[in-house]
């Protein structure tokens, strides 16, 4: 047996969904799609991009050079501006860009705004959002503590088929690999039949 004459038919990247994602509309709530032209460059996300929006339901567009997800802030100055005291690099995620945070030095108590740095987040075990606007992912369910979520149908499909091939590798042995990297609590065998519940949950949405 030649264990190198096959090739894996299963390779996709994530990046290879993310042309065209299920959001829900920050308007009427309905689903929407944000659509995007990732260019060549797409590991993981090309940096430029063009994405649009648009909602079938109520057409309303949106402001397509906002960010509308969580944002993480913590303050630039690494010293309490009283005292001098190294301040404690606390992240808040906040779910609009502010340009102070108010920081309470451990040192000398006393609270100051303070300018911040910001990063922005896709998905953490919160929520999940598409990754051009930060607009809620339409398919996207508490698992445990964490969120299960997929760009698209496709996706989904993607994610149920692998879960199934890992589900019946338990009993004969094969291999089914996926390119990039998934949550843990997809990937442990415990969780395998509950996944596919909350899949098949997400496929009726
Ligand atoms: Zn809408
Ligand atoms: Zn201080």
């Amino acid at each position: 047996m030649d264990n190198n004459s096959r090739t894996d038919k299963s390779f996709k990247n994530l990046a290879s969904f993310a042309d065209e994602i299920a959001v829900e509309c920050p308007h009427c709530k309905k689903r929407a799609i944000v659509f995007a032209d990732q260019g060549d460059y797409t590991v993981p996300y090309s940096t430029r991009f063009r994405a649009r929006f648009r909602c079938n339901n109520c057409y309303k567009p949106i402001d397509e050079k906002l960010w509308y997800g969580p944002i993480f802030i913590r303050p630039v100055n690494a010293n309490c501006g009283y005292c001098g005291t190294r301040l404690i690099r606390s992240k808040k995620m906040v779910d609009k860009l502010q340009s102070k945070i108010e920081v309470k030095c451990t040192g000398c108590e006393q609270e100051k705004k303070y300018d911040v740095h910001y990063s922005l987040t896709y998905a953490n075990n919160r929520q999940a959002t598409d990754p051009y606007f930060g607009l809620q992912l339409w398919l996207q369910i508490p698992f445990d503590n964490n969120i299960l979520w997929a760009y698209n149908f496709a996706h989904l499909d993607y994610l149920k088929t692998y879960v199934g091939a890992k589900l019946r590798e338990a009993v004969s042995g094969g291999k089914y690999s996926l390119a990039w990297k998934l949550p843990n609590f997809i990937k442990t065998a415990k969780n395998r039949e509950a996944i596919l519940k909350a899949i098949g949950r997400l496929e009726v949405k």
